[in-house]
């Protein structure tokens, strides 16, 4: 499959279906787990992109 949708959060296109089809996706970039409800294991979409900051340097 092709990724080709943006991450809510670190706006890589990690997602091959769009975000609101992809329940449970994680990204492998941010490791944000899309979840339509605000429950996200208590992962903000902050805390996810300070994940990616903090990861950015094994991204791509
Ligand atoms: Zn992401």
């Amino acid at each position: 499959m092709v990724s080709r949708y943006k991450c809510p959060c670190c706006d890589y296109y990690t997602y091959p279906v769009p975000t609101k089809e992809a329940v449970g996706f994680i990204c492998p970039v941010c490791f944000w787990e899309n979840e339509p409800s605000d429950c996200n294991h208590g992962l903000t979409i902050l805390e996810g992109r300070s994940n990616y900051k903090k990861y950015e340097i094994w991204c791509l």
